[in-house]
C-alpha cells in the first residue's frame, strides 16, 4: 500500500497535550509513515509561535542585544513537553549551539528554522520514527532560490532507507549547508513535497479546523466547510488570502495527482477537505469559496489616444518591473490605464516609479490610489451558471460598499471585485450570504 504523509501544523504541536493527540492519529493508520512537523504554534490566542519567539532572538542577537530572556522562553515550550512526554533529548546542548551561533554569527534563516529542526526531533522520539533532517534534502540555490527536481531526487533518496520517519517542515539548505527557509506557513509545503517524494496515496495536512471553509471564520462565524475542492481552486483562495493552506504547496502534489485532505487534529472524526483534480459538478453550487486580502494601491494612468499607442501597456508594467513591484491586475479603458499592486511593494519605490512613468510615457494623468482590498468568489460553477456576477455585485451594492474594480478571468473560475478597504468585511458578508 502507497504511504500517506501527514503534516502537522503549529498549532497541532502546541504543547504535550496537542503531541499526544498527533501521535494517536498517526498510530491510528500504519500507512501514516512520513510525518512533516511545524513548531510550536499558538497554545491560546494570547500565545505567540516559537517560530515568532525565534525570529526575535535573531533580530536581538544581530543588534547586539540580549537575546537570552528570548531563548529562555523557547527552552520553557519544548522543555515543558519533553517532561509531560518523558521524553529524552538532550535540549540543552541543542540551546546552548544555537545561542553561539546567535552570538558569532547571526542568521535569520537558521534561527527560524530551529523550531521546526527541535519540534521534529521530539516528535520523531516520541513516536520512535527516524529524523529525517530537511537540511540533507530540501535543496535551495545559495542566493535562496528552492530547487524542486534536486529536492524530488534527495528527499526520494533519503526517505527510501527509512520505513518511518519524521521531516522538519519550513526549510531546507544550499550545497554550502547554509540554511534557507519558505515564506511563513512554509510547513505546508514541505509536507507536499514529502507526499511527491514517496509517491504517496493521500496528503494529510492536520490543523485547527475542519477543513477549508467557504470564507475567512474571522470574518463570518461558522461559514461552513467546503467538502470538495479542485486544486485550482484551492490555489486561487489561498492566494487570495484563505491562509488554511500555503499558496505553493499546491504544485508539488497536483502534478503527482495525490490528494490533499486538509483534517483537523482536535476533532480527528471530522472529514474536513478534500482537493483533487475533480471538481465537484457545477449544478451542485456555482461558488466553492470567497477569500481576499487588504493593503491594495491602484496607480491610474490616462492620456488621450493610449489605445493607438503600441507598447504603452508593457512600457509601464517594464518600469513597475525594473522597481521589482509585480502588479495583481491591470483593468484598462480606451484611454486609461490602471494597475493594482501590493501596497507595501510600491511604497517602497513610489516617487522613483512616478518619476519614470511621468518622464518615459509623459501621461495627461496619473493617480494612486491606496486602501484597495481586493475580494476573489471563485468556484469552477461559474462558468455553467448565469447570473452569479449579477448576485455578486448586487449583494455587495445591498451592503452599502461601492466596487471600485472588476476583473473576471477569462476562465471564469474567479471573479475578483476591488473595495474600499472600510468596505471590505462588509462585503465579504454579503457576499457569502447570497450565496
Ligand atoms: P497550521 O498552524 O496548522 O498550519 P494555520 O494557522 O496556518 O494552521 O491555518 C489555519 C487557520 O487558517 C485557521 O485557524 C483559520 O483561522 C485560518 N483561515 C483563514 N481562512 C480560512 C479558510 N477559508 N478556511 C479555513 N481556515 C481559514
Ligand atoms: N513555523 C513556520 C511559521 O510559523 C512555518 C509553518 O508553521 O508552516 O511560519
Ligand atoms: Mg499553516
Amino acid at each position: 500500500m502507497k504511504p500517506i504523509v501527514a503534516k502537522f501544523g503549529g498549532s497541532s504541536l502546541a504543547d504535550a497535550a496537542q503531541f499526544r493527540k498527533a501521535a494517536e492519529i498517526v498510530r491510528a493508520d500504519a500507512d501514516r509513515r512520513y510525518i512533516v512537523a511545524s513548531a510550536p504554534g499558538k497554545r491560546d490566542q494570547s500565545d505567540v509561535k516559537v517560530t515568532d519567539l525565534l525570529y526575535r532572538c535573531y533580530d536581538l542577537a544581530a543588534a547586539g542585544r540580549d537575546f537570552a530572556p528570548v531563548l529562555a522562553q523557547i527552552r520553557a515550550r519544548f522543555a515543558e513537553i519533553m517532561a509531560e512526554l518523558s521524553i529524552d533529548f538532550p535540549l540543552d546542548d541543542e540551546l546552548d549551539a544555537i545561542a553561539a551561533r546567535l552570538r558569532e554569527a547571526p542568521e535569520r534563516d537558521f534561527m527560524a528554522s530551529r523550531g521546526e529542526y527541535l519540534n521534529s526531533k521530539l516528535l520523531a522520539a516520541y513516536l520512535g520514527f527516524r529524523f529525517i533532517d530537511a537540511a540533507d534534502a530540501v535543496r535551495f540555490t545559495t542566493d535562496g532560490r528552492f530547487l524542486a527536481e534536486g529536492t524530488n531526487e534527495a528527499l526520494a533518496s533519503a526517505l527510501r532507507g527509512a520505513d518511518y520517519a519524521v521531516v522538519p517542515g519550513f526549510y531546507g539548505a544550499d550545497d554550502t549547508g547554509r540554511v534557507h527557509t519558505f515564506t511563513r506557513g512554509g510547513s505546508d509545503v514541505t509536507g507536499a513535497l514529502v507526499a511527491r517524494a514517496v509517491n504517496a496515496r493521500l496528503y494529510e495536512n492536520w490543523t485547527d479546523v475542519s477543513g477549508m471553509l467557504f470564507t475567512d471564520p474571522r470574518i463570518v462565524p461558522n461559514p461552513g466547510t467546503i467538502d470538495r475542492i479542485s486544486y485550482r481552486e484551492l490555489r486561487e483562495l489561498s492566494y487570495m488570502g484563505a491562509s488554511v493552506l500555503h499558496e505553493d504547496a499546491v504544485f508539488p502534489v497536483r502534478a503527482a495527482g495525490i490528494p490533499i485532505n486538509i483534517r483537523n487534529t482536535n476533532r480527528p472524526d471530522d472529514a474536513g477537505t478534500m482537493i483533487s483534480h475533480n471538481p465537484p459538478a457545477a449544478t451542485e453550487r456555482p461558488v466553492t469559496g470567497v477569500a481576499g486580502r487588504r493593503g491594495f494601491t491602484v496607480l491610474q494612468v490616462e492620456m488621450s489616444l493610449m489605445n493607438n499607442e503600441i507598447g504603452f501597456g508593457a512600457r509601464l508594467l517594464n518600469i513597475l518591473a525594473a522597481h521589482g513591484v509585480s502588479f495583481e491586475h491591470c483593468p484598462t479603458g480606451i484611454d486609461t490605464m490602471s494597475v493594482v499592486m501590493d501596497s507595501a511593494s510600491f511604497n517602497a519605490c513610489r516617487e522613483a516609479v512616478l518619476r519614470q512613468i511621468e518622464l518615459q510615457l509623459r501621461p495627461d494623468h496619473l493617480s494612486v490610489e491606496e486602501g484597495l482590498a481586493l475580494i476573489a468568489v471563485v468556484g469552477h460553477g461559474m462558468g455553467g451558471t448565469r447570473g452569479v456576477a449579477a448576485r455578486v455585485f448586487s449583494a455587495v451594492a445591498g451592503a452599502g460598499v461601492n466596487i471600485r474594480m472588476i476583473d473576471q478571468g477569462s476562465s471564469e473560475l474567479n471573479i475578483i471585485i476591488g473595495v474600499d478597504d472600510s468596505g471590505y468585511e462588509a462585503a465579504i458578508r454579503a457576499i457569502c450570504a447570497a450565496f
